[in-house]
């Protein structure tokens, strides 16, 4: 499994996480940022478990985001 987190407070709204992982991102029609799907929040940093199937695509997401605030943590 892996943990994806998000630093949603520096996202900038890019669009790079959803083209890398349209069903684990979308964009928020209320602040424009990037929504972690299924993500739980603790003070902006978003974070949930996935399976390892979801790693490359979110890897992508991760090396494609502009401003570095998506990691990926293999547990
Ligand atoms: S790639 Fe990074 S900066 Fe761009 S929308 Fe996703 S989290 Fe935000």
């Amino acid at each position: 499994m892996i943990r994806i987190i998000q630093l949603r407070d520096k996202c900038i709204g890019c669009n790079a996480c959803v083209e890398a992982s349209a069903s684990r991102w979308r964009m928020s029609r209320k602040d424009g940022k990037s929504v972690l799907i299924g993500g739980v929040n603790n003070k902006q940093i978003f974070s949930v478990i996935v399976g390892d199937d979801e790693k490359p695509e979110n890897l992508q997401a991760a090396r494609n985001c502009p401003t570095k605030v998506i990691q990926i943590i293999q547990i």
